[in-house]
């Protein structure tokens, strides 16, 4: 089939600042009427092609967001506007670039941004569709409808978020700086998500994500993205899944000294894998990479609203992760 789109404004700021003021007086609204930004447009385009959402104007980052890295005392400062293809070499960062590497296909990467990929709207098998197979099923609570097809229910949108460069960068402490109306201000990544497949994002009105500062991580870390999905040229991920472990020895000797575990692509707000505090300081051999990976496979609850059977995504969790840290203890 092909589609079409409907007709707007499209508006080309001449900086970041005059980007938030055009879109301050109409900002982006929550079915998606007002204006939205245009950055890579990688997933914009299909979604207004798909009518997800009806924008009456465009404002155009390409020239105006920043890109590129660089170190501000004891972080690394990343351009919203970094190509994923870029980002995708960045040495210091290497689970950060893997996970860049992993996005879809080489021709998304070269126009996909990081911040496009951070803020990608949610994602559902009942929802990224045409108009008229949305409309066969009566829609659903994230667009003309009144209940999702998930749970089941009428009240919570479980769409996923399926960012790759997300739970790394939740692994790694990141923080997300904005630049809104009232002037600019930064917040924990992990804050900036919502579990509600809807309104998933915490921005205010005519705010822009402009920069991701990731804490540099210290000499005794290493860290992995492991990606599932169905096809390995170019796919959304079923699941993601970051490991941020810092370790004293190598190989055999190796000792935790500290372990980050988020998953995701499972719902709508990634988080830290919780109950991971016991194995600080245990050997990391064997059956402790399967005691953790037991841990995660049972506080992963990967909902249904992507293919693959759920209870797979969710064995194949503790999987990546017993072999993320037999991998990394060698490393
Ligand atoms: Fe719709 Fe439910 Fe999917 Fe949300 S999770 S997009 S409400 S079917």
């Amino acid at each position: 089939i092909m589609l079409g789109m409907d007709g707007f404004d499209v508006l080309l700021p001449a900086s970041l600042d005059e980007a938030v003021a055009m879109a301050a007086d109409d900002p982006p609204g929550v079915e998606g009427a007002g204006t939205a930004w245009l950055a890579g447009g990688t997933d914009l385009l299909p979604n207004l092609k798909h009518r997800l959402l009806r924008p009456r104007r465009l404002v155009a980052l390409g020239d105006v967001l920043p890109s590129g890295w660089h170190r501000e005392g004891d972080a690394w400062v990343i351009g919203a506007g970094t190509r994923l293809a870029d980002l995708a070499r960045m040495a210091a960062l290497p689970e950060l670039a893997r996970a860049a590497s992993l996005v879809a296909g080489p021709q998304v990467r070269a126009m996909g941004t990081l911040g496009g990929n951070v803020l990608l709207d949610t994602r559902c098998r009942f929802y990224n569709r045409t108009p008229e197979w949305r409309a066969a099923l009566g829609g659903c609570l994230k667009a003309e409808g009144d209940w999702c097809h998930v749970t089941g229910g009428p009240r919570t949108c479980v769409a996923t978020r399926s960012g790759d460069t997300v739970p790394v960068l939740l692994a790694l402490g990141a923080r997300a700086r904005l630049l809104g109306p009232a002037g600019p201000r930064e917040l924990p990544l992990a804050d900036l998500y919502r579990f509600d497949g809807r309104r998933h994002l915490a921005l205010e009105p005519g705010e822009v994500l402009s920069h991701l500062v990731v804490p540099a991580p210290p000499p005794d870390h290493v860290g992995s993205y492991d990606k599932l999905r169905l096809r390995r040229a170019i796919d959304f991920p079923l699941l993601g899944v970051a490991v941020a472990l810092r370790r004293e020895g190598r190989g055999e000797d190796a000792r935790v000294v500290d372990l980050t575990v988020v998953v995701g692509a499972v719902n709508p707000r990634p988080a830290p894998v919780r109950g991971l505090e016991p194995f600080r300081g245990r050997r990391l051999d064997a059956d402790l990479a399967a005691e953790v990976a037991e841990v995660v496979r049972r506080r992963t609850r990967p909902v249904a609203a992507l293919a693959g059977d759920p209870a797979w995504r969710r064995r194949m969790a503790g999987v990546f992760v017993r072999r993320a840290l037999l991998r990394l203890r060698d490393a």
